[in-house]
């Protein structure tokens, strides 16, 4: 791994003291409740925008979202308001139709170990370099998380960012248990930037405010969060998501938070 690899992404996120903030609805269901969220995060000066097109749902009969469609909602909706997109990829077969839509590709939970994926992936992207947002698997411990980031890395693609999304502990009180300490263990054992997805683990919007002030205070580098115009309509992850009302309301929490570390949302 060279210096001029990591340059762009790690002090990127690191030593311009940024923290940015992946929003968006957990599932892209139409151009008018993407367009509003992208409204609302423009508004609110941040950057970059997410949603899922191919979704990985516990329950097959459950919502699976709208394939390339939600793409090109997405691609869309980016262009026009000027920000950034990120989308799960569930399979190698999907790799280059995503790839022609977003941004930066997320790897979800499900798939952390799915080296055949992660492999392709990492040999996909090694001269674009496009960033991949790499999950932790509910039930992987870190070094098995990191391991597994070199199945990317090994493929040629070092800009990876580390996920912390929940784990499964013996807790049920909320839908995982948000290992906030793999914020300074992945700081001191990785070179790459860590992102707390601050909704899965939740599992329940009014959860999500403290979840996510400890992971800007535990000094993340991104956080990741489930906005939808009406959370109580959405086809998928209903409970967690945060309406634009209270996305607003987190975000200006989290820039008094921010401006006392010396850091800004984008
Ligand atoms: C998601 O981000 O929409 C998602 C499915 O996340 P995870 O893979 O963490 O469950
Ligand atoms: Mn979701």
């Amino acid at each position: 791994m060279t210096n001029k690899t990591l340059q762009g992404f790690f002090k990127g996120d690191t030593q311009n003291n940024e923290v940015r903030i992946y929003a968006g609805p957990c599932s892209i269901e139409s151009k008018e409740q993407f367009e509003q969220v992208a409204e609302c995060i423009k508004s609110l000066k941040l950057s970059w925008i997410r949603g899922g097109a191919f979704k990985p749902r516990t329950n097959p009969h459950a919502f699976q979202g709208l394939g390339e469609p939600a793409l090109e909602i997405m691609a869309a909706t980016a262009q026009s308001y000027g920000l950034k997109s990120i989308s799960e990829v569930l399979d190698a077969s999907q790799i280059e139709l995503v790839d022609s839509y977003v941004d930066a590709f997320q790897i979800g939970t499900r798939n952390m170990s799915n080296f055949s994926l992660l492999k392709a992936l990492g040999r996909h992207t090694s001269s674009s370099l496009k960033p991949i947002l790499f999950k932790r698997g509910m039930a992987a411990t870190i070094a098995e998380w990191l391991a597994a980031s070199e199945y990317i890395s090994y493929e040629g693609n070092h800009n990876i960012v580390l996920c912390e999304r929940g784990i499964r502990t013996f807790e049920t009180s909320t839908r995982f248990t948000l290992d906030i300490s793999a914020v300074p263990v992945v700081h001191r054992l990785s070179v790459y930037p860590i992102c707390v997805d601050v909704s899965h683990p939740a599992g329940q919007a009014d959860y999500v405010f403290a979840l996510a002030r400890a992971a800007l205070a535990s000094g993340a580098d991104s956080l990741m969060i489930e906005v939808h115009p009406n959370p109580g309509e959405a086809k998928s992850d209903s409970l967690q998501q945060l309406s634009l009302e209270q996305f607003k309301h987190l975000i200006e929490e989290l820039r008094i938070i921010a401006h006392a570390m010396g850091k800004q949302l984008v």
